[in-house]
């Protein structure tokens, strides 16, 4: 189809890689946030070779590279310091085409606006409503202005508003059982090698960094808690010491150096895959359609690969903007509710909620030669549309 005007709801990773992608198709897109500016939550991300992938269609691989941080192996570790295994990530590299990059949340952020435009995003615009009949669907903000177009994704992230609208009920979202801290650190050699993705494991926690582009590491820890525990930024340190009391030394280092102030604390939840990511001229795109737990670090990858099969999925057929939407939802469906029951599975076996089985897990870590691990991770990656 042709001659489209697309609104997008959320300048997030997921919105403005649609917005470019579309663009690129021939279509004229609006982006509107509810932010005054836009600052993403959260310091990390691994975006694997699924995402780095669509990332490279879009024109963007030397910028993804330029930001992303080199890792070439990943080590886990007992919580008191024992190798249990240290492995190359050459043979995934190999298998799906394509390396990952971890990278700065606020490096890849600015990297899609400057690719699609940071004056085509309108902010200080809260979407609070949505309408459409026959010929067109309109948003409705806060303060009363509407953007109309042919098309409406909601690209607006786990709590959105358009989900309530396509749904017809708020969906709840569900707790998955731990906290996470995450944030950046300077990189330096006695806190992990500088091109490993390190994980310390035990106690049912987990402490970990990884590289990212301009010489840092993200790390993130992670705690089963239950829901509702909190704690100011200013005992952000004094709160990790104390749950990763007697840990190895290179996390009582990391625990030192991270500043508590930009440390984020965050319950991780996902959402039940839902029945619908379309309805008429509607659709549902990244976090809105499909939160999952970070578990397979693949929620901001598949919003990745939403954008490009949505694009797809206008540009290359011709009945109708319902249709392409319903195209659009049956090639995502099942995938994007595989990530989010596989990263469940993974977040219940890591975090002990059957201790016997978090236990074999730490023993077969000590068997591991990494092509298990790789297998997994592969097979995820080739499950994408671009495999
Ligand atoms: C701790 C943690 C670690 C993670 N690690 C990884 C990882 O390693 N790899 C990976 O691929 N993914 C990871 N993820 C998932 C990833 O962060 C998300 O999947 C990704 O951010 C989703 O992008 P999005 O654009 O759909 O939503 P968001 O990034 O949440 O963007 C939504 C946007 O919509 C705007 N908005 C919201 N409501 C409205 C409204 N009513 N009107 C207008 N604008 C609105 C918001 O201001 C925001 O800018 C992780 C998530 C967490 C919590």
């Amino acid at each position: 189809m042709d001659n489209l005007k697309v609104v997008i709801i959320g300048a997030g990773m997921g919105g403005l890689a649609t917005g470019i992608a579309l663009r690129q198709a021939g279509y004229e897109v609006e982006i509107y946030d509810k932010v005054s500016e836009l600052r993403p939550a959260g310091a990390g991300i691994s975006l694997w070779s699924n995402g780095v992938k669509v990332l490279n269609r879009l024109g963007l691989g030397k910028e993804i590279a330029s930001i992303g941080g080199k890792m070439e192996r990943i080590a886990y570790y007992s919580n008191t310091g024992e190798k249990l295994t240290d492995f190359s990530l050459s043979p995934l590299v190999e298998q799906v085409g394509q390396r990952p990059y971890p990278v700065s949340r606020t490096d890849l952020q600015q990297m899609l606006l400057d690719a699609f435009g940071t004056e085509n995003v309108q902010l200080n615009s809260k979407c609070v409503a949505v309408e459409q009949d026959a010929n067109s669907v309109t948003a409705i903000f806060e303060d009363g202005h509407k953007a109309t177009g042919d098309v409406l994704i909601g690209a607006d992230g786990t709590h959105s508003t358009v989900r309530r609208y396509l749904l017809g009920y708020a969906s709840e979202r569900r707790y998955v059982g731990y906290v996470n801290w995450n944030g950046l650190v300077p990189i330096s050699d006695d806190l992990a090698p500088k091109d490993s993705w390190v994980i310390y494991v035990g106690e049912h926690k987990r402490a970990s960094m990884m590289p990212v582009g301009g010489d840092r590491f993200y790390f993130f820890f992670d705690v089963p808690l239950p829901k509702g525990t909190v704690s100011e930024p200013e005992q952000r340190r004094e709160e990790l010491a104390g749950f990763f009391k007697g840990w190895a030394e290179p996390v009582q280092t990391l625990i030192q150096r991270l500043d508590p102030l930009k440390t984020n604390r965050v319950e991780i939840h996902d959402i039940e895959p839902l029945e619908k990511l379309a309805q008429g001229r509607v659709a549902l795109l990244g976090d809105a359609g499909h939160s999952t737990a970070p578990d397979l670090g693949q929620g901001g990858c598949q919003a990745m690969e939403d954008a490009l099969v949505l694009a797809n999925c206008l540009l290359t057929t011709n009945l109708s903007v319902e249709d392409a939407l319903k195209r659009y939802e049956a090639a995502r469906k099942e995938r994007t509710a595989q990530v989010i029951l596989g990263a469940r599975k993974r977040s219940d076996m890591t975090h002990g909620k059957d201790p016997e089985k978090t236990q074999q897990w730490y023993s077969a870590l000590k068997d591991e030669d990494g092509s298990d691990i790789i297998a997994a991770i592969s097979k995820t990656i080739l499950a994408g549309p671009l495999h």
